[in-house]
């Protein structure tokens, strides 16, 4: 995967094919020698350039990994199904609110933030809400080097991470070495601040 990205993304005004697409390009096997030129086909395709203001090696590199991941999401799939103790771990800057705003209490000792349900039309909150109800331990977290920690206290068998490409890499290589069955949801809309991830993909991969 990629270094961490230099510029900011924001895919959320491209076509839902598009991810249909990446979906099914990383199905495919044996894709690495292709991905280049396929990522530049599918940019042309959904006119990636005019819809995110990205350059041709960004949007390549984006591409790239935005189809590596869907490739080892299905790898890691059947193992991920049958596990049992399961934990689902968000990103802080994908709530709707940064600032006091979000009722969210941080609770340093795990640590995580604990939403507090203030805006029906927060994603983190309706991902959390649908998540517990299916059984996970919800965590919101305000970095990715939170995640070893709670790893190392609490055994899970299967973790559902969202987080920009970076994040989900060196959480993925974490979960490997602890032998922990991974599916990875990742921001369509980066920055750090009023980050975005698809709520219908996350709910599908729970
Ligand atoms: S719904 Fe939860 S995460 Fe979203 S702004 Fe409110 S307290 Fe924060
Ligand atoms: S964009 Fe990535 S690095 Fe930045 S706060 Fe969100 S998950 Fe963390």
């Amino acid at each position: 995967m990629s270094m961490p990205y230099k510029f900011t993304f924001d895919l959320s005004k491209v076509s839902r094919f598009f991810f249909t697409e990446i979906a099914r390009i990383g199905y495919q096997k044996g894709l690495h020698k292709k991905a280049g030129r396929t990522a530049q086909k599918m940019i042309k395709q959904f006119k990636l350039q005019e819809a995110t203001g990205l350059n041709v090696s960004d949007a390549v590199l984006l591409l790239q990994d935005l189809i590596e991941l869907q490739a080892r999401n299905l790898l890691e799939r059947e193992k991920f199904v049958q596990t049992r103790k399961r934990a689902l771990f968000l990103p802080h800057c994908s709530r709707k609110y940064m600032d006091s705003r979000c009722k969210a209490i941080f609770d340093s000792n795990i640590p995580s933030y604990i939403c507090a349900h203030c805006s029906p039309d927060c994603s983190v909150n309706r991902a959390v809400s649908v998540a517990e109800k299916k059984g996970y331990d919800v965590y919101i977290l305000p970095g990715g080097s939170c995640v070893p920690k709670i790893l190392k206290t609490r055994q899970y068998e299967g973790v559902v991470g969202v987080a920009c490409g970076e994040e989900i890499r060196i959480s993925g290589e974490t979960l490997k070495e602890l032998g922990v069955a991974g599916q990875a949801v990742p921001l369509i809309k980066n920055g750090c601040a009023n980050t975005a991830f698809n709520v219908e993909t996350l709910l599908k991969t729970l």
